[in-house]
C-alpha cells in the first residue's frame, strides 16, 4: 500500500531524528510526575508537525494530549516515558557504570516508547494530510506509568471516549504482538497511622505508638496471604517509622500494593488490609486512615487489533543485527549473570492468547475502555531484568535506535490500516465486544481524585542539576514529507 510504504520510507528517512528524541529524553531521566522537560520536547515537536497540543491532562502537567486529521475513526497511540530511581547507567558500557551517582535513569526503555509514538505520529500526520485518509490520530502522553498513574484518570476524564482503537508501543527484547489478559489490576493504597507521642523511657505509659499499629497490621497481612487465592499477591515497604527511638512514634505509614488477575479480585484484598489496620489500631489505641495512590485494571489486549498489528511486523521484519550489537548485547547478558544468547534474530511468531503476568501498567484501564493493542518492539537486549542497571545499558546504541524505529513502522502501519479498511474496526468491535461481555468497567481509583503533583519532585530537584550536565546538545529535527 502506498501510504504506509511512504510512512516506512519517511521514519527511515529521519532516524538520526528518532535517535536524537530517544536519547534526549533517555538523558532527562526524569520519574514519573516529573517529566517535565521530556514532555515540553514531545509537544514542541507535536506542534510544529501540525498537532493541536493539549497540556495539562486530567491535572497532569507532564501529560498531554495531540491531535491532528478529523472525522472518524479516532485512532489512539498512548505511552510512557519516566524514568526509575537510582538506575542511572551510562549507555553502551556492559558494567555498571553511573552517568550521576545515586540519580535516576532509564532502565527499562520508556524512552524509546516516547520516541516511537512521537515519530509515528509525525510521519502519520503528514501520510494523512498528504494521502488525504480520513479519521483523527490522538496521541497521549501517559506520566508515572512506574507508579501506575495517569491512564486510568485519562480514562475517567473522557480522554478515550471518542477513541475507536488505541495502541500502546512498549520496548522488550522481541518483536510482537500479544492478546488476552496479560497483566494483572492493582491498587497501591498507604496506610498512615496516628497515635500519640511520649517519651520512651520516661513515659512510655503515655504514648499510643503508631509504629506498633503498622507492625501488628502487618503480621496480621502476613498470616493472612496463606489464606489467599492463587494469583492474588501483596506487598509493601515502610515510608515512616517514626524519627528516633526515645520518641514513641506518633505517625506512622506503610505503603502497599495489592494485585490480582481482575479488577474485583482487588477489591477484597483491600478491604482485608483495612480490617488488619482496623485491629491493629483496636489493639494500640491509634487510628489510621487510607490514600489511594493508584489503582488500575488488568491489561486486555484485543486479538483483532493483535493481527492488525502483527501483520506489519511480518511486513516490516526484525532489524539485521550487526555482528557488534551481536557481541555487546551477549557482553551484557554475561554481566548481567544472564543467559548468553544475544539478540532475537527473527520476529515472533502469533500466537495463541497470552499468560497473564504478575505485572500492571496503568494502561490497563484504556484496554477496558476501547479496543486496544500492544506493539513489542525489539529495541532492547533478552535475558536482561527490568529496573536492574544492565536494562539501561543498551538504550542509547543501535539496538535500541534500530528496535525503536521498528516499532515506530509498526504503529504507523496499524494506523493506517485501520484509516483506510472500515472493515476491520468492525471486526474489531465484535472481538471487543466479545472479550468484555458483562464486565461493566468502573475506575479503581476515586472519582474525585486528584493527581498526586509532588509524586518524585523532591528527588528530580535533587538529581536534576546534575544531570542536566549530561543532557543531549542536538534537538531532533523531523522533516518534511518527501
Ligand atoms: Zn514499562
Amino acid at each position: 500500500m502506498r501510504a504506509k510504504r511512504r510512512a516506512f520510507a519517511y521514519l527511515d528517512a529521519n532516524a538520526e531524528a528518532f535517535r536524537r528524541l530517544s536519547d534526549a529524553i533517555f538523558c532527562f531521566g526524569e520519574l514519573g510526575m516529573q517529566e517535565h522537560r521530556s514532555a515540553e520536547l514531545m509537544c514542541a515537536l507535536l506542534a510544529e508537525h501540525g498537532f493541536e497540543v493539549e497540556r495539562n491532562p486530567s491535572g497532569f502537567a507532564t501529560g498531554f494530549v495531540a491531535t491532528t486529521g478529523t472525522g472518524r475513526p479516532v485512532i489512539a497511540i498512548h505511552t510512557e516515558y519516566d524514568a526509575n530511581p537510582t538506575n542511572s547507567q551510562r549507555s553502551g558500557v556492559a558494567e555498571r557504570s553511573e552517568i550521576v551517582e545515586g540519580a535516576p535513569g532509564h532502565c527499562e526503555g520508556h524512552n524509546v516508547n516516547a520516541a516511537a509514538m512521537v515519530a509515528a505520529a509525525i510521519a502519520l500526520a503528514g501520510i494523512m494530510r498528504a494521502e488525504g485518509l480520513p479519521g483523527r490520530l490522538k496521541i497521549v502522553g501517559a506520566p508515572a506509568e512506574e507508579q501506575l498513574v495517569s491512564r486510568p484518570y485519562f480514562v475517567r476524564d473522557g480522554y478515550f471516549d471518542e477513541v475507536d482503537v488505541a495502541l500502546h508501543p512498549h520496548i522488550l527484547d522481541r518483536f510482537d504482538s500479544e492478546h488476552g489478559l496479560i497483566q494483572c489490576a492493582a491498587m497501591s493504597v498507604d496506610f498512615v497511622f496516628h497515635g500519640q507521642p511520649a517519651h520512651a523511657s520516661a513515659a512510655p505509659w503515655d504514648g499510643r505508638d503508631a509504629l506498633d499499629a503498622l507492625v501488628l497490621m502487618d503480621v496480621a497481612l502476613a498470616q493472612h496471604r496463606e489464606h489467599m487465592r492463587p494469583g492474588l499477591s501483596m506487598h509493601r515497604v515502610v515510608t515512616a517509622g517514626g524519627d528516633q527511638p526515645n520518641v514513641i512514634p506518633a505517625r506512622t505509614s506503610a505503603w502497599w500494593y495489592f494485585r490480582g488477575p481482575t479488577a474485583e479480585s482487588v477489591a477484597p484484598l483491600f478491604e482485608q488490609a483495612r480490617k488488619c489496620a482496623e485491629g491493629a489500631c483496636l489493639m494500640t489505641g491509634c487510628t489510621f486512615e487510607t490514600r489511594i495512590r493508584a489503582g488500575v485494571w488488568p491489561v486486555l489486549l484485543d486479538r483483532t487489533v493483535a493481527r492488525v498489528i502483527h501483520d506489519n511486523i511480518a511486513e516490516i521484519g526484525m532489524p539485521e543485527w550487526t555482528a557488534a550489537e551481536q557481541d555487546f548485547a551477549r557482553r551484557l547478558q554475561k554481566a548481567a549473570g544472564k543467559g548468553k544468547d544475544g539478540l532475537k534474530p527473527a520476529i515472533t511468531p502469533f500466537k495463541g492468547p497470552a499468560a497473564q503476568i504478575m505485572a500492571s501498567n496503568d494502561c490497563g484501564d484504556v484496554s477496558w475502555k476501547v479496543p486496544m493493542g500492544r506493539v513489542w518492539f525489539p529495541a532492547n537486549v533478552p535475558n536482561l531484568p527490568f529496573h536492574h542497571w544492565a536494562a539501561g545499558a543498551a538504550l542509547c546504541t543501535p539496538i535500541a535506535h534500530k528496535g525503536g524505529l521498528a516499532g515506530a513502522k509498526a504503529l504507523a502501519g496499524t494506523v493506517i490500516d485501520y484509516l483506510c479498511h472500515p472493515a476491520l474496526l468492525e471486526q474489531t468491535k465484535a472481538s471487543f465486544a466479545e472479550a468484555t461481555a458483562g464486565v461493566r468497567y468502573v475506575p479503581l481509583i476515586e472519582l474525585d481524585q486528584a493527581p498526586p503533583a509532588d509524586l518524585n519532585r523532591e528527588t528530580m530537584e535533587r538529581f536534576r542539576p546534575a544531570m542536566e550536565a549530561h543532557y543531549r546538545p542536538e534537538r531532533p529535527q523531523f522533516g518534511s514529507l518527501a
